[in-house]
């Protein structure tokens, strides 16, 4: 493992740091945000077959029909969720290989992770441990009740797409709570960004995206 996290050519410091630049061509523009991608090893986070495509702007597959997310949408929506303040308490829906898990991390003081698909969860739980990344916490469920034990959240990130936000996520936001969001059918959803206030949600669409569906029950 130690030798994989160095990486070399296609999986250097530098490969991720051609990775950032771009991001920040790209229009994301959060130096911390830009900073922890500079920094986690993308390519550990995918099979070893994948590696060299690991900083790609693509997103790749992660085995179970799931993928991880491209690099400019993880960076997006963190700098999303980040925009109005430091966070202390986030929920992640759809933890898949950990990736996201691992940035939000670095950023904030506590992570929930929830994923329905066992196995993705038990990897990602191990790569972050040896990551020395322990300030997360896992669950093994469907997202769609959120984490009620751990609640109320300030930030929430969903990294599958409902067609509508599940009640529970809503219920389990902090007054000033931040959630970010795909929403919508296969091939044509937007991304959300809902804030809780004194007075109900504010509901602001960002960008057109494609993300894989949020699935009910657990696989
Ligand atoms: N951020 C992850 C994205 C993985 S894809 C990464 O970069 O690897 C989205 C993930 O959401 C998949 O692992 C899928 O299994 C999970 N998912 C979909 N619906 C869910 C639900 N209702 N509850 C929990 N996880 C869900």
């Amino acid at each position: 493992m130690k030798q994989r996290l160095q990486g070399a050519g296609m999986t250097s410091r530098r490969t991720r740091e051609r990775m950032v630049s771009r991001l920040r061509s790209q229009g994301i523009l959060n130096a911390k945000v830009l900073a922890v991608m500079a920094e986690i090893p993308r390519h550990v986070f995918v099979d070893e077959a994948l590696e060299s495509r690991a900083y790609e702007d693509t997103a790749l597959p992660i085995g179970h029909n799931q993928t991880i997310s491209q690099p400019y949408i993880v960076a997006k929506m963190t700098e999303l969720l980040l925009e109005k303040g430091p966070l202390t308490k986030v929920l992640e829906i759809g933890t898949g290989c950990g990736y996201q898990t691992a940035i939000l991390a670095k950023l904030v003081d506590q992570v929930y992770s929830v994923e329905r698909i066992a196995p993705l969860m038990k990897k990602a739980r191990d790569l972050l441990w040896e990551l020395d990344i322990k300030s997360v916490g896992f669950k093994h469920s469907d997202g769609g009740w959120g984490w009620p034990d751990h609640a109320p959240f300030d930030g929430i990130l969903a990294a599958a797409a409902p067609t509508e936000i599940p009640e529970a996520l809503l219920q389990q936001m902090a007054i000033g709570c931040v959630m970010v969001i795909p929403v919508g059918h296969e091939g044509r959803q937007e991304l959300h960004r809902i804030i809780r206030t004194e007075n109900g949600f504010e509901d602001e669409v960002v960008e057109r995206v494609t993300f894989v569906p949020f699935l009910t029950g657990v696989g």
